[in-house]
């Protein structure tokens, strides 16, 4: 019986891109699929580990063969087959997890018209569609019946009983015609297909076989060599079958291990960084450790885990093991294999290695180190990195209360108000600063643009100080566990004790202080509920007022802490507004001093101006408005 089905919308979706996109590098549906096979072969051999002798244990291989008057290829395995609801589940249905996300990536890739970067997604079994008019899956599972589906990928497909004696997969692919741009008849050519495996599928677990022509020279009837050539036809395994970490490093090149990340860890782009790690000592372990280059799209997702893959003597243990990477780095994928684990370990036994500790630690130095390499090599690209995943570096040191200060604080750079488009180090800062400049200036905010219209930080670019510029949550937090760099302390700009007076200055501000006694106490006691002090501010050019605070705790971080869920208490930075004894504004109110009842009344305009300063929302709009309103009216009916 034959029944026609209907593929699902998204399936389809990737199909009519696939299709339709005119693609350089479509011999990577032969990585996917042999890929698929190889999968299914541990599928079947788990299975059969399992069943105490039900299922046999058998030789696996997975076979390449072509038909070049068919202009067929075929692929076939001696996995675990599929049923026929598996055939409808798997092929007929898009299952991965991460394919939602990869339809949308796609969709903006064709808005783009960006069809690059279609074919670099590792979408598996549709990816046979950019070279075939048609495709046939022929499979049987160990103890079921066997099915045969049929598609052309567009629309629909087909699928029927039909024959086929042993359990495993043959997937047979009829090769679209030739064009100009694309030469399909190539992967009916032996050299080519030989070169498509030792380039994606060289470590592959099971021998990849075909049979392949040899020159070879004909021997006489004692069996002796003969000066004649004949062309012999005989198996030969495709693959070397070494995983790429247990080969010499040597012969391992920068684009073996960047096709292995993307053939790993199904991403599109290859990795930012890739390091191949081999230590032999006290521990003995190979490492390959990538970083990738775009944050990965479940990275902020609950499901994500982190973790390096585990192997012994190259045969895998355990997919993600969380011991082997510290928290701020769970960007990083890759594996360890170490001869020291052993396979049938325990989990509980695994967590409390101390040789898990050991490699952690190691792994940990080695990626540290290459960032700051990757730094000082080339710093767009770190910039790159820094911009994907700098926050987990400065989460690293907040969430270690400063321990991995040492380790991590040359990796941080940062957007500073005379650097701005581009970032510095602390390094860079340090070097910059001005001979009299006691303390490494930042200021924290929303974003860069409503940082640079603090009021406090117009006083530093009129004097040529440089200020970081801090508009991540987690900023302040990690530059207080540092607390300083390089001997020098950071300082926010918006702390009260920021300025840095001559003895001039200073008791110019007394001064006015005194002479002011009775305006800034009556502002303070309007003010009570919202600010510890008022005070002639030192920090000031062109604003009237701004906002300083006491202790440590930030306006942003204030602000940070009561928006996180669960706080049950509001936490309160300690405000003392500021006021600007050179603006016109303060001086109008000098004159009102002693009218208490006066002053009162525009106290709260004030602090409502100075939080619309800082970026703030004002608490009672309802009452600035009215307060404005009756100024607007009096200035008007004049
Ligand atoms: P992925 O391999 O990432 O799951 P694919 O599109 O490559 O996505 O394959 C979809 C599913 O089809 C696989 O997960 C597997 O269940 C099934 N499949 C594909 N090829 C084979 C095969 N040769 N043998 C058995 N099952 C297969
Ligand atoms: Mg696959």
């Amino acid at each position: 019986m034959k029944e026609t089905k209907e593929f699902q919308t998204e399936s389809k979706e990737i199909l009519s891109l696939m299709i339709n996109s005119i693609y350089s590098n479509s011999e990577i549906f032969l990585r996917e699929l042999i890929s698929n096979a190889s999968d299914a072969i541990d599928k079947y051999k788990f299975n059969a580990l399992k069943s105490e002798g039900k299922l046999p244990l058998i030789e696996h291989e997975i076979r390449l063969s072509v038909n070049k008057n068919e202009r067929t290829l075929t692929i076939s395995d001696n996995g675990i087959g599929m049923t026929k609801n598996d055939l409808i589940n798997n092929l007929g249905t898009i299952a991965r997890s991460g394919s939602k996300a990869f339809v949308k990536k796609l969709k903006e890739a064709t808005d783009q018209k960006d069809f690059n970067i279609i074919g670099q997604f590792g979408v598996g079994f549709y990816s046979a569609f950019m070279v075939a008019d048609k495709v046939e899956v022929l499979t049987k599972t160990a103890n079921g019946k066997a099915f045969l589906f049929t598609s052309d990928g567009k629309d629909s497909y087909t699928i029927e009983d039909a024959k086929k004696d042993d359990n495993g997969t043959i997937i047979t692919i009829y090769l679209k015609k030739s064009t100009n741009e694309v030469n399909y008849d190539t992967y009916l050519e032996e050299y080519s297909l030989k070169n498509i495996v030792k380039k994606y599928s060289d470590y592959i677990r099971y021998p990849i076989k075909m049979l392949c022509s040899h020159q070879k020279k004909k021997l006489d009837a004692e069996g002796k060599e003969l000066d004649e050539y004949e062309t012999i036809i005989e198996d030969e395994t495709l693959n070397s079958m070494i995983p790429l970490w247990r080969k010499n490093k040597n012969e391992v090149n920068e684009e073996e291990l960047n096709n292995f990340y993307k053939e790993k860890f199904s991403d599109y782009e290859d990795p930012l960084i890739s390091l191949f790690v081999r230590v032999d000592g006290n521990i003995t372990y190979d490492s390959l450790l990538y970083i990738p280059s775009h944050v990965p799209y479940d990275l902020y997702s609950d499901a994500y885990e982190k973790g390096l893959e585990l192997y012994s003597k190259g045969i895998f243990i355990k997919e993600k093991c969380p011991e082997l990477i510290p928290d701020y780095l769970k960007f990083v994928k890759g594996l360890v294999d170490s001869p020291d684990f052993n396979l049938n370990i325990s989990r509980e036994i695994l967590q409390q290695s101390p040789m898990m500790k050991k490699i952690s630690e190691n792994i940990e130095k080695k990626i540290v180190g290459r960032l700051n390499e990757l730094m000082k090599e080339d710093f767009d690209q770190y910039v790159k990195f820094f911009e994907a995943f700098g926050e987990h570096l400065k989460f690293g040191i907040y969430s270690t209360y400063g321990a991995k200060k040492d380790l991590l604080e040359n990796l941080l750079i940062y957007h500073s108000l005379l650097n701005d488009d581009k970032y510095t180090s602390l390094k860079d800062y340090k070097e910059k600063m001005q001979n009299e400049q006691k303390y490494i200036y930042y200021a924290s905010g929303e974003s860069l643009d409503s940082i640079k219209l603090l009021p406090q930080i117009e006083k530093y670019r009129k004097r040529g100080i440089d200020v970081l510029l801090l508009d991540k949550r987690i900023d302040e937090f990690a530059i207080m566990m540092l607390r300083e760099f390089d001997k020098v302390e950071f300082k926010s700009i918006s702390d009260e004790s920021a300025d840095e007076l001559s003895n001039e200055e200073k008791e110019k501000i007394e001064n006015v202080t005194n002479d002011n006694r009775r305006l800034l106490d009556t502002i303070k006691d309007a003010l009570k509920a919202e600010v510890d002090n008022v005070v002639i501010s030192s920090k000031l050019v062109d604003a009237p007022v701004c906002l300083s605070t006491k202790d440590g705790l930030s306006l942003e971080m204030e602000k940070t802490l009561n928006e996180q869920p669960g706080m049950e208490q509001e936490v309160k930075a300690q405000k003392v507004l500021e006021i600007n004894p050179e603006h016109d504004l303060f001086k109008a109110l000098s004159l009102k001093q002693g009218d208490d009842a006066l002053v009162k009344e525009y106290a709260s305009l004030l602090y409502d101006e100075a939080m619309l300063l800082e970026g703030r929302e004002i608490k009672n709009r309802g009452d600035f408005v009215a307060k404005l309103n009756s100024l607007m009216i009096k200035a008007l009916n004049k």
